[in-house]
């Protein structure tokens, strides 16, 4: 339930309080422990906060249908909870996304949802998806989802040669067509293992190059490269 969440949260934050410790708190998937970091970074902690696009893109009514691949910890919440949560990215209190992907082989998803793996494959379809979801349907700003993804992480992390795009920066850069339309099928998953929660889901976004350090290694037409 979502006060679990919030009591880890406010644990943290208490040490981090009493230590002076930095703080980053990752998969946050409630508002409830949004408000409760906003509240202590207003009383000097220095913390920052992540999501993750799963928690955007499923409500817990659908778990059923889509079954043990949908299962990560923390859960996917009810629609009325994820409501919440996006007025929290839309108004700017998350500061980062990032793919929380964790593969496993078939087998591990099998079985009920106790026994289940728990964790969810999504980083291929990550970017096109939130991008559609934020970007296109909520507004979002462009400027504001590179924040999300590239640029507070890159600040938080101290990595001086990541984040934007700049002389004496590392040539990072994704290409997104918000023009074209996909549905996640299996066959066309690079990953080892070949399952996603995202099958059969239509994606009105979609990524057609990455360059890394400048060097193009995904193309929509040749596939990986380099
Ligand atoms: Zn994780």
């Amino acid at each position: 339930p979502v006060f679990t969440e919030v009591d880890a949260v406010q644990r943290a934050l208490l040490f981090a309080k009493e230590t002076g410790c930095k703080l980053h708190l990752v998969h946050i998937s409630t508002s409830e422990a949004i408000q409760a970091i906003l509240k202590a970074r207003e009383e000097g902690v220095d913390v920052t906060v992540e999501s993750c696009p799963h928690y955007f893109a499923f409500t817990a009514e659908q778990v059923d249908e889509i079954g043990p691949r949908a299962k990560c910890q923390p859960p996917i919440r009810k629609a009325e909870d994820q409501a919440k949560l996006w007025d929290e990215l839309l108004n700017g209190n998350i500061d980062w996304l990032t793919s929380d992907h964790s593969p496993c082989t078939e087998d591990l998803k099998q079985g009920n949802l106790w026994e289940a793996w728990g964790g969810i494959s999504g980083a291929q379809n990550n970017v096109d998806l939130m991008f559609d979801l934020a970007v296109k349907q909520r507004g979002l700003a462009v400027n504001k989802f590179v924040d999300l993804i590239a640029t507070h992480p890159a600040e938080r992390f101290n990595l001086p040669h990541k984040g934007e795009i700049a002389v004496s920066k590392d040539a990072d850069i994704i290409l997104v067509d918000p023009n074209q339309s996909y549905t996640v099928k299996r066959e066309d998953l690079y990953y080892k293992n070949k399952h996603s929660a995202y099958e059969g889901r239509k994606i009105d976004c979609r990524v057609t190059k990455t360059i890394v350090r400048g060097n193009v290694v995904f193309d929509l037409e040749k596939g990986i490269v380099g």
